[in-house]
């Protein structure tokens, strides 16, 4: 997996590779260089290609008994969860999240493993009653190859998302890792080679995106693209698949609300508020990044976002005591900051934040709270992607419903209440693909994520994301 401790290799053909190009990691908290990887070009692309291609025609994932690919998959969450000790330190140092959060990254990376393991040998198909003279039924084959692309932010828990349900259904699959946090994935490529899974089955390298990820999406042997990233990006490969008609999940951003009305507990509220945005230095795509207020609790509720955000503790995370994580990279923090700066001239009351960390290295953005935050200025409808929350007050449950549907985004949204029926009301009124209702982040592994609108489309986690990784095959026959 490494050459020295330090220089990482892609994992190849069941191979670790080396590369006359090399990509440096820095640990965002300290900006030192904790590590370097083989950076990938066409032609390793090429190879992880045709190494997948020589798995899917060898038939070694799809042939036997779904129950050995069942075994394979729970195996390699084991390897995985052998492999902690060791990767999630890494994880903290790549990504400047905390040990707690590192850990926890890991056990959810886990946790998919297990979850698809269970459902490798449970893909059934239907039979469809056509009359006497017929027999029809339907049944599932892997697609072939999954090209996966994954993002710095949860490098692991995304990597194992999408790898998990595709390799359960039998399916080999390239990943291009992100060139910001490539070493703890490199966990997943050992996991998979100590658990016996067949050369080629899984290949994972790390690139720039605008060479091995353009490579990797235009390739006309691979079968499928599952993309998690930015809209952009996101945009640019949906173009690169339109050229060979390929189906794609696409978990894209979002720039989610809370909607808080006038009987929500706000203790319940404020701890999902710490969750909802400084959870990993706000760097996720269901982040709680607005939080639309009733007029009647408005001041008190910012009074104790205040109170949430200055209480913060930022720092390495390796330090027990570190709440609040440094952002990825110089390019986030100055973007961050720019994004807050032009919302206080389009009127936004600055409440706390807004700054770097006073005296220090690493790329920190102190947690930020802005209020009165217009509908129609920039920070309402555009993802940070930090520890910035915007805040808008509401007067009626219609107006709060309105805000909360008015950008372009659609992934998750949530709603605080003590009143079963107004949360019923949100639940269906909200335009997303997840309602948490008095918890963000509530469910897990098990729930159906993803998109509308420029979130994306296609579902991961739950049993519907296996189902993106099948085709479905109808056979119709005559009986005479
Ligand atoms: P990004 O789009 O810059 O990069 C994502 C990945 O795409 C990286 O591996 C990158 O190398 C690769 N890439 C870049 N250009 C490419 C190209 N032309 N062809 C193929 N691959 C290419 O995103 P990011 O900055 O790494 O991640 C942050 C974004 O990801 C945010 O917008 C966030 O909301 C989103 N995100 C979404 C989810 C979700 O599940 N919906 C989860 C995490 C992050």
């Amino acid at each position: 997996m490494h050459k020295n401790g330090t220089h990482y290799l892609n994992y190849i053909g069941g191979q670790w590779l080396d590369s006359d190009q090399l990509i440096e990691v820095f640990n965002p908290a300290n900006e030192e260089l904790i590590g370097t990887i083989a950076c990938a070009d066409e032609a390793d692309v090429k190879r992880a290609v045709s190494a997948a291609l020589k798995c899917v025609d060898s038939g070694v994932l799809s042939k036997p008994r779904p129950v050995e690919r069942a075994r394979m998959v729970h195996q390699i969450a084991e390897e995985l969860r052998a492999l902690m000790g060791y990767g999630v330190p890494l994880l903290v140092a790549e990504n400047g999240k905390t040990t707690a959060e590192a850990t926890q990254e890991f056990e959810v990376a886990i946790r998919y493993f297990e979850y698809y393991a269970g459902m490798a040998d449970k893909i059934e198909g239907r039979s469809i009653p056509l009359g006497d003279d017929y027999v029809d039924f339907t049944y599932y084959e892997p697609v072939g190859i999954s090209a996966q692309i994954v993002p710095w932010n949860y490098p692991l828990d995304i990597c194992a998302r999408s790898l998990a349900p595709a390799l359960a259904a039998g399916n080999a699959v390239v990943i291009k890792s992100p060139e910001l946090t490539p070493l703890s994935i490199s966990c997943i490529a050992l996991a998979c080679e100590r658990a016996g899974v067949p050369r080629g089955a899984v290949n994972i390298l790390c690139g720039h995106g605008s060479v091995a990820g353009a490579a990797l999406v235009a390739d006309p042997n691979i079968n499928q693209i599952v993309f998690t990233g930015s809209v952009s990006t996101g945009q640019s490969i949906l173009h690169a698949a339109a050229e060979n008609a390929l189906p794609c999940v696409m978990e894209l951003g979002g720039k989610s609300a809370a909607v808080v009305f006038a009987d929500a507990d706000l203790d319940t509220l404020i701890t999902s508020v710490d969750w909802g945005i400084f959870f990993n230095a706000g760097q996720v795509c269901s982040a709680m990044s607005r939080l639309l207020v009733h007029e009647d609790i408005y001041e008190q509720v910012v009074g104790r976002v205040k109170a949430l955000a200055e209480a913060q503790v930022m720092g390495d995370g390796a330090a027990p005591e570190t709440t609040l994580t440094a952002v990825a990279s110089k390019a986030q923090q100055t973007h961050i900051l720019q994004l807050c700066q032009r919302a206080v001239a389009q009127g936004a009351e600055l409440i706390t934040g807004a700054t770097t960390k006073p005296e220090s290295k690493g790329y920190f953005i102190a947690p930020t709270v802005l209020a009165n935050v217009a509908p129609d200025s920039e920070i309402f409808s555009t993802e940070v992607f930090g520890p910035v929350i915007a805040i808008t007050a509401f007067k009626t449950e219609e107006q709060a419903y309105q805000l909360a549907n008015a950008t372009k985004f659609g992934l998750v949204a949530g709603v605080f209440t003590r009143d079963i029926n107004t949360a019923m009301r949100a639940s269906k009124a909200l335009k997303a693909g997840q309602i948490f209702v008095n918890e963000w982040y509530a469910g897990g592994v098990e729930t159906p994520f993803g998109g509308l609108k420029l979130s994306g489309f296609g579902r991961e986690k739950g049993q519907e994301a296996l189902y993106s990784y099948v085709n479905t095959k109808n056979v119709a026959i005559r009986v005479s």
